[in-house]
């Protein structure tokens, strides 16, 4: 199994971080390491002291294929989630200042918490029309709706897929809407998907 995830997709983020918006999808992967296990604390690793999160859409692919057509990338996935790209921010700023990758920041383990998943057809909503949300200590801290993002899923999975066959399990991380900012020892994040809270976890 292996996560996709999706950089810059949505305009106000890519400003918030001083970055370009992009022409086309910006593409990295994390390890199937990187997946928080569940009921566990998001441990602050030492490398780092600037965490941030980022909520994304979290998309599960159900079939194989490969150079998948955006018209028919919708056959490929039926289930969405939520999930947490954490970012060492000071790690990612060093990586880029030197022309670096970014995995060090992004990939480590714990670096991908990721909720249970949902059948797309019993959230009543199209794909291009999902709205989520970050609560920190009770605040909200961070809300989207996949029809603002500037690549949508299935673009996304047209585009990953000229590169990467993707498999069934495979997971995309979408890209964040703007908000993100850095977490805290013994902060509590709660996920929302439309107004129900589908996960939960603290920072140690
Ligand atoms: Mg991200």
């Amino acid at each position: 199994m292996k996560i996709i995830c999706i950089g810059r997709n949505y305009a106000k983020h890519a400003a918030e971080l001083n970055n370009p918006v992009p022409e086309e999808p910006v593409v990295f992967l994390k390890p199937d390491t990187a997946i928080l296990l569940k009921k566990h604390p998001f441990f602050i690793p030492e490398h780092s002291k600037e965490i941030h999160h980022e909520i994304e859409l979290v998309v599960k692919i159900n079939r194989l294929g490969k150079h998948i057509e955006p018209r028919f990338a919708h056959k490929y996935y039926d289930e969405v989630g939520l999930g947490i790209d954490f970012t060492a921010r000071d790690v990612q700023a060093d990586c880029k200042k030197k022309g670096l990758p970014w995995e060090k920041a992004k990939a480590f383990d714990g670096s991908a918490a990721v909720s249970r998943f949902f059948k797309i057809k019993e959230l009543n909503q199209p794909i291009t029309n999902i709205q989520f949300h970050l609560d920190i200590n009770g605040k909200t801290v961070q809300s989207g709706n996949t029809k603002n993002m500037l690549f949508p899923v299935d673009e996304l999975i047209a585009h990953v897929s000229k590169y990467f066959t993707l498999k069934t399990g495979d997971l995309i991380f979408t890209g964040t809407p703007a908000g993100v900012g850095q977490v805290f020892k013994e902060d509590l994040l709660e996920l929302y998907l439309e107004d129900q809270r589908i996960f939960y976890f603290n920072v140690k």
